[in-house]
């Protein structure tokens, strides 16, 4: 294993890029940019505008930590495999840094690094006090048995130990494409049998229920979209200029993509009135223009039972799945991997809006075309937050020893703020509940209801500060979104200084 500090980037480099699940029936036209490289010219593009200097924003810009792994997996079949993995660790500007953890075949260094970079500028737009990181294990997890897995999620884990890559105060995983809440408890097991420290459950978000995981994380991803999606189709200047009806009721949405984000975000569209008229898949999708037949909820259930949407009865099934994203709709929802929408396909688009449920789906020269002809895109930064903030709701939960429900219950008797104090006081040793558990315990009477209210306004208060931002600077809202990170960020650089 090298770990290296410091700028790392491949500026040149711009092959073919073959991905797990939907790029991997085409190649990135030549010349156009890598998904590291769009990170690099979307954050160029806001810098110009930043009120920041030009030291400050390359230290921004910077992936602080890179760490490569290698190590061997005993596999059942009695062979040994090397393994590759990564953390990559890109603004330690709050700490602890944050971000998932990937297991698909096309891991590799950049994608990572460009992926913990989207999440040190997600977690400044909606203001949740965190650095940014990302992993990725290069394995396809349907080629390996659950023992597999797990011994592969530990040998991982126990080397982020190691290394001081892994802990509540320093950097905190959580699940990414291809991993879920089971990963997430091996991973708090591992570190728990490894370290002694108090909160160890808070070294990792995204965890089931029994484990220390909070109510509605699954949904979180799902519903920030949501929330966003809500905002933006009652916003009367928008619905102007596109010509539309004020709502989310009637329109076409599809959705690329049924993993945890993609159904979730269906799920809630459809609920809303929204008529969801096809999903992509891997292994195919299905269509129903109508958007009646395209039932969440029970294409849910026939996914759990049958490992596939295809063959749905009730909705026609497509194999080749690369043109359902091109089919007439008002709101195309790319919910998977990264430069989905590129130069190859954009100008066959005919999606009013697109909503960037998955990070970086949109290369810029896909963004260019897209914009010239009207398109408005609501970009990852923003739009995708809500999983990190519903995690941060779970790691302040770990840290403060606190089940939200159970609290409230009991705050309702004895009024909400003595009740509070009385915690405290029970803690002892000074123990104080942080003012963003004290705000959200006062929301509501389940833990539930504390996270979707939570969420929800962190969500319209981003939205709204993302809208305003780009009005008043005159650029659309990924700018904008990069805009009021960097100018945040630069902050917290302009008041630490420089060590040593
Ligand atoms: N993997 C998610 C993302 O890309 C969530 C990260 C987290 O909760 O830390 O935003």
């Amino acid at each position: 294993a090298s770990s290296i500090t410091g700028r790392r980037r491949s500026a040149s480099w711009c092959g073919v890029i073959s991905h797990a699940r939907f790029n991997s029936s085409f190649s990135l036209a030549a010349g156009e940019a890598s998904f590291l490289e769009a990170v690099d010219i979307y954050f160029d593009k806001a810098a110009k505008l930043a009120a920041s200097t030009p030291d400050i924003l390359n230290q921004i810009k910077a992936c602080n930590n890179l760490l490569k792994l290698q190590f061997p997996l005993k596999r059942l079949d009695g062979t040994v495999q090397l393994i590759e993995a990564y953390r990559a660790q890109h603004s330690h500007h709050r700490l602890p840094v944050k971000g998932g953890i990937r297991m698909a075949p096309n891991v590799e260094a950049n994608e990572t690094m460009a992926l913990a970079a989207l999440m040190t500028f997600k977690c400044a737009v909606v203001d949740i006090p965190f650095g940014g990181a990302k992993g990725g294990i290069k394995v396809d997890p349907t080629k390996y048995s659950p023992i597999e897995k797990e011994a592969i999620i530990r040998r991982y884990t126990s080397e982020l130990v190691k290394k001081s890559f892994i802990g509540p105060a320093l950097d905190v995983p959580a699940p990414d494409y291809g991993t879920g809440p089971q990963e997430m408890a091996w991973i708090k097991d591992t570190y728990e049998q490894l370290r002694s420290d108090i909160n160890g459950s808070a070294c990792v978000t995204g965890k089931p229920l029994e484990e220390g995981g909070i109510h509605g994380r699954q949904e979180s991803t799902g519903l920030g979209v949501f929330f966003c999606l809500r905002e933006f189709f009652t916003n009367q200047e928008y619905m102007k200029s596109l010509g539309l009806d004020l709502g989310i009721k009637g329109k076409s949405f599809i959705v690329q993509g049924f993993g945890n984000v993609g159904r979730h975000t269906s799920t809630f569209v459809q609920a809303a009135g929204g008529r969801v008229i096809a999903i992509a898949e891997l292994d195919g999708g299905l269509v129903d223009e109508t958007g009646i037949g395209l039932d969440i909820a029970q294409i849910q259930r026939y996914q759990a039972q049958n490992g596939t949407i295809s063959g749905f009865p009730k909705a026609k099934t497509v194999l080749e799945t690369s043109h359902l994203l091109e089919l007439p709709c008002d709101v195309l929802i790319p919910a998977a991997l990264e430069s989905q929408i590129h130069a190859g396909n954009a100008t066959r688009i005919q999606a009013r809006i697109i909503a960037e449920a998955a990070n970086g789906p949109v290369t810029p020269a896909a963004e260019k075309i897209l914009e010239e002809r009207g398109v408005v895109i609501l970009p990852d930064l923003l739009l995708n937050a809500g999983g990190v903030t519903v995690s941060y709701f779970e790691w302040l939960k770990n840290l403060n020893h606190i089940h939200f429900g159970r609290m409230s219950r009991r705050m309702e008797e004895h009024g909400k703020q003595e009740f509070l104090n009385a915690i405290e006081h029970q803690f002892g040793n000074g123990h104080k509940l942080s003012e963003d558990v004290r705000r959200l315990l006062v929301k509501g009477n389940t833990e539930a209801d504390f996270v979707s209210s939570g969420l929800e306004e962190t969500m319209l208060v981003s939205w709204e500060k993302v809208r305003n931002t780009a009005k008043q600077r005159g650029c659309n809202l990924r700018t904008a979104a990069y805009l009021i990170a960097i100018e945040r960020i630069a902050t917290c650089y302009r008041l630490s200084g420089i060590f040593p």
